[in-house]
């Protein structure tokens, strides 16, 4: 009993910190409040994981409204929260709560609301304005706590073990789908809510596809075999790429698979905090450009993970972000020749000081089944 009174402490402490961020910003933007709909956004503001509520937060109070379906769980989960049912029009809920609260400036998700949305509450929500939260809750999930870190942990781990496991099972004839399958198969059976995205088998020239999603195509001896695919493991995320072969290597693909592996592995070395997103993106596009493959490298070097299978921080050619500690972020250069094949190899990481945590555990080294 102690230990769950504990336990529960510390959870509360973790959303009470969450929400003094929150609260700062809503005073950097002038917002009296803030409503949150969007389901990974409340889900990190007040724990509660149910698929529909709706947060109004002030700088003194916080209310989760929801319906009859989910007050119990809510009331469970969201101890820091109000919990107000709902049965009739959401909008008259809301509008109590904002009249009681005296708020005029009301922030809202401007990349989650709809425009029917905005529309309906512009005209029915007795506040003075509507204003853009600007991404507020999106910037205080980009630096992950111990909690989050250790959860992340744990979701690529279910991913590294379903790596172990489909090495044994790959072999000639065998279907992409069911390659897919057999992987989503293992994190389920490791206590993975799911795949964190469609799981992305691409076999010989379909290899070239950077999201070629599985297909009934049939690997075969002589084929190189790109697998991208991630555990959702208490609502978080985890992402991981590797490229394997069927028998030996055509040289061509071998020598574009030591480039990749080259820019992944220089890329991690140089993950450091204080650089930006753009700096770390550059690591890799100019050991990859110099190998004369920069135009077969088409895409951002890494995205952020988190609640969200792809989030911020970015690594990539445009962004200025600049790395935390706590930052969890992939590192997956590829290249992709038409008509030859693509090897991708991707890690997920957590910025730390100058040399990041790598979570994923997945050997690298040129594997041939
Ligand atoms: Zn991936
Ligand atoms: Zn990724």
């Amino acid at each position: 009993m102690q230990q769950q009174i504990e336990n529960n402490q510390t959870g509360n402490n973790i959303y009470e910190k969450r929400l003094i961020g929150l609260r700062a910003k809503l005073r950097e933007i002038n917002a009296d409040a803030a409503l949150i709909a969007k389901r990974e956004n409340y889900i990190y503001l007040s724990g509660f994981t149910g698929t529909f509520a709706n947060l109004i937060i002030t700088q003194d109070s916080a209310f989760l409204i929801t319906d009859f379906r989910y007050v119990e769980q809510a009331a469970e989960q969201a101890r820091l929260f109000e919990i107000i049912r709902y049965g009739g029009k959401l909008e008259d809920t809301l509008n109590e709560l904002l009249i009681r609260k005296n708020v005029n400036i009301l922030g809202f998700e401007e990349t989650h609301l709809s425009f029917a949305e905005y529309s309906k509450y512009k005209e029915k929500l007795s506040v003075k304005e509507l204003v853009p939260l600007g991404g507020a809750v999106e910037d205080l999930r980009m630096v992950k706590d111990e909690t989050e870190i250790e959860i992340i942990r744990r979701a690529v781990q279910i991913a590294d073990n379903a790596f172990t496991h489909i090495l044994g099972c790959i072999k000639p004839g065998l279907a992409e789908v069911e390659i897919a399958a057999e992987i989503e198969y293992s994190m389920k059976k490791q206590g993975a809510e799911g795949a964190s995205f469609e799981t992305i088998v691409a076999s010989g020239l379909r290899s070239s596809m950077p999201h070629g999603v599985a297909s009934e195509k049939k690997v075969e001896l002589g084929d190189v075999i790109t697998m991208d695919f991630g555990a959702v493991y208490k609502g978080y995320c985890s992402d991981i790429t590797r490229t394997v072969f069927l028998g030996r290597p055509r040289k061509e693909l071998e020598h574009i698979y030591n480039i990749v592996l080259e820019a992944q592995l220089k890329s991690l070395e140089g993950a450091h905090k204080g650089l930006k997103g753009r700096d770390i993106d550059h690591i890799a596009r100019k050991i990859i450009t110099d190998a004369g493959f920069g135009e077969e490298f088409g895409h951002s070097l890494g995205h952020g993970v988190g609640l969200e299978i792809h989030e911020e921080p970015r690594f990539s050619p445009g962004s200025k972000q600049v790395m935390e500690n706590g930052m969890a972020v992939t590192v997956e250069p590829g290249i992709y020749i038409k008509g030859v094949g693509g090897v991708r190899i991707e890690d997920l990481i957590v910025i730390n000081d100058q040399n990041p945590i790598v979570l994923t555990k997945s050997p690298k080294e040129l594997i041939v089944l």
